[in-house]
């Protein structure tokens, strides 16, 4: 599920510790998911890393519905 980045998000995220990304999930392997689920950006971390290809914030992130925290 894709979502607006937006300044408020990435607040409470942090506010909240939030944690929604594939490292903190428990299908993740060391390097892929365990599902093999393409990379939607639900891999970034944190939530409002620059784009590595063009340095620029993103504008939306990205929550994967089989996430589970391990
Ligand atoms: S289930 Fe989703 S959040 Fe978990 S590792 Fe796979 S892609 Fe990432």
């Amino acid at each position: 599920m894709r979502f607006p980045l937006t300044d408020l998000l990435i607040e409470e995220a942090k506010k909240f510790e939030l944690r929604s990304a594939c490292g903190d999930c428990f299908y993740w392997r060391t390097s892929h998911c365990a599902h093999d689920w393409p990379d939607e950006g639900q891999r970034r971390w944190p939530l409002d890393a620059p784009d590595p290809v063009t340095g620029e914030r993103p504008t939306e992130v990205a929550f994967c519905k089989e996430f589970e925290l391990r």
